[in-house]
C-alpha cells in the first residue's frame, strides 16, 4: 500500500501493522478533517460531530468542581477511584443483575475508546481475526490494525425499522481464527439496539468458536420507542467470556471528560489492566469521584435523579424531529432505536435535484453539502471498509447527529428540505 505523503518514512512503515493502521488513517480521519474544515470554512449547521451542545447535570460538574478544591489532582489509583469502580459494579448490578467485583472486575479508563483500545491489543494480534458489525465506529479499524490482527466484519442492513444483523453472514465471518468479536449495541452509526435473537446468534458463534466478546455499550441508556439495552455479558455462559465496556460521556453528556470503564473476568480485566497502564495510566482525578456521584445519582432523591431517563426521552423527541424533518426533504430513514444518529439514504436528493452536478453519492454529496446547503453530515461509507457488502449497501447514506438542540435541527432540516426542491 502506498504511505501516506504526511508521515515521515522509515522502516517501521514495512511493518504490516503500520500499513494496516496507515490504511485505516488514511481512509477515515481525512473526511472527519475535511467535514469539519468546511463546516468552519461555511459556517454550516453541523450535524456531522456526536456531541451534545448541553452539559450534563449540574450535580456532577459541581462535584467535579468540589473534588478539585478537595485536593483530587495527582494521580488517582491505577485500577481507578474506589468509589467509581463500587459505583460501576452497582451500576451493573441495579441495571442488569450483572455482579462484578469492583477490587478485580472493573478498571477505569480514559473513555471507552481507551479501554477498546488495551482490550484489543491485549487479547489479539498478528493472525487473529477480530470480527466488528459494519458499519463500525472507526476506531475499532484503526486499533485492530495497530494490534496487528485482521479485521472481518458481519453486516447490518437497512429496513425502514431499523438496521438489522445479517445472522447468516456473521455465522460465516466468525471462523476459528477469530479471537475477539467486537460488539457495539446501541450501535453509532446505525441506531440499531441488538435484540435477543441476534445476541442469542452471536453468543452461540463465540461460545462455538472459543471467541471471546468486547462489547462496547456507551449508549447503554440511550434508547428509544420502548426498545431495551441487553448486555450480552447476561446471556447464559457469557459472563465468562465478556468484557463490558461503557462510558460517562453519552450517559451523563459529558463526552469531553473521557471516563470510562471496562468490567468482567478478573483473568481478561486483568489483560485489559496490563495494556492500560503503559498507555495512560491514570486518567481524570477530579473526574472519577465525580461519576461515582453521577452512577449513584438514580439511587437518591435528588433532582438529577431522572437524568438518564429524562435526556433518552429528550433525545427520543429530538431524533423525531430530525426523522420528519428529514422525510419532509424527501430522504428514507432506517428508524435508529438507540445512540445519538439518524442514517439516511440521499438516493432521491442524488437521482432527482442533484442528478447532473456530479455529485453521485453519499461522500461527495457530504463534502458538497456545506456550500450547497449550509449543513455538515458524514458519509456513512466513513464507517466501512471499501469494497465490502455493507460498503456497497451504504453507498448513498448520510449519518446526521441529533444530539443538538431542537433550533439546530430544526434549521438544518429546513435547509435541506430547501436543497430538495
Ligand atoms: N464507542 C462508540 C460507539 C462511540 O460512538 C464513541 C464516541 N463517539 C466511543 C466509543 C468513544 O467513547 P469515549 O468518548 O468514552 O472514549
Amino acid at each position: 500500500m502506498t504511505p501516506s505523503p504526511a508521515l515521515p518514512r522509515g522502516p517501521w512503515q514495512r511493518a504490516a501493522r503500520a500499513a494496516g493502521l496507515l490504511q485505516a488513517a488514511q481512509v477515515r480521519p481525512t473526511i472527519f478533517a475535511e467535514m469539519t474544515a468546511l463546516a468552519q470554512r461555511t459556517g454550516a449547521v453541523n450535524l456531522g460531530q456526536g456531541f451534545p451542545d448541553t452539559d450534563g447535570p449540574a450535580s456532577i460538574t459541581a462535584a467535579a468542581q468540589e473534588a478539585i478544591a478537595a485536593g483530587a489532582n495527582q494521580y488517582p489509583p491505577g485500577p481507578g477511584h474506589p468509589d467509581l469502580l463500587r459505583a460501576i459494579a452497582d451500576h451493573q448490578q441495579r441495571h442488569y443483575g450483572l455482579h462484578v467485583d469492583p477490587a478485580s472486575e472493573v478498571l477505569v479508563t480514559t473513555g471507552a475508546t481507551e479501554a477498546i483500545a488495551a482490550a484489543v491489543l491485549a487479547l489479539a494480534g498478528p493472525g487473529d481475526e477480530v470480527l466488528t458489525l459494519e458499519p463500525f465506529y472507526d476506531s475499532y479499524a484503526a486499533i485492530i490494525a495497530l494490534a496487528g490482527a485482521t479485521h472481518t466484519t458481519a453486516p447490518l442492513h437497512p429496513t425502514p425499522a431499523g438496521f438489522a444483523l445479517d445472522i447468516e453472514a456473521l455465522r460465516t465471518a466468525v471462523t476459528a481464527r477469530t479471537r475477539l468479536i467486537l460488539l457495539n449495541s446501541p450501535h453509532n452509526p446505525t441506531g440499531a439496539v441488538l435484540e435477543q435473537t441476534e445476541l442469542a446468534a452471536i453468543a452461540a458463534v463465540a461460545k462455538e468458536r472459543g471467541a471471546v466478546v468486547v462489547t462496547d455499550e456507551v449508549y447503554e441508556h440511550l434508547t428509544y420507542d420502548g426498545a431495551t439495552h441487553v448486555p450480552i455479558a447476561t446471556l447464559p455462559g457469557m459472563g465468562e467470556r465478556t468484557l463490558t465496556i461503557s462510558s460517562a460521556g453519552k450517559s451523563f453528556a459529558l463526552t469531553g471528560w473521557k471516563i470510562g470503564w471496562v468490567s468482567g473476568p478478573a483473568e481478561l480485566v486483568t489483560a485489559v489492566r496490563t495494556v492500560k497502564q503503559f498507555l495512560t495510566y491514570t486518567t481524570g482525578a477530579p473526574f472519577q469521584p465525580a461519576i461515582a456521584v453521577g452512577l449513584d445519582l438514580e439511587t437518591t432523591a435528588g433532582p438529577d435523579a431522572t437524568w438518564l431517563t429524562r435526556q433518552a426521552a429528550s433525545l427520543a423527541a429530538r431524533r423525531d424531529l430530525l426523522l420528519d424533518g428529514l422525510h419532509t426533504a424527501g430522504l428514507a430513514t432506517a428508524t435508529p432505536r438507540g445512540a445519538y444518529f439518524v442514517m439516511a439514504n440521499a438516493h432521491s436528493l442524488l437521482t432527482g435535484p442533484l442528478a447532473r452536478t456530479g455529485i453521485s453519492t453519499g461522500a461527495d454529496l457530504c463534502r458538497a453539502l456545506p456550500e450547497l446547503a449550509g449543513v455538515v453530515a458524514v458519509p456513512a461509507t466513513a464507517f466501512t471498509t471499501p469494497g465490502s457488502t455493507a460498503d456497497a449497501g451504504l453507498t448513498n447514506w448520510l449519518r446526521l447527529t441529533f444530539v443538538k438542540s431542537e433550533p439546530v435541527i430544526t434549521e438544518a432540516v429546513a435547509r435541506l428540505t430547501a436543497l430538495s426542491r
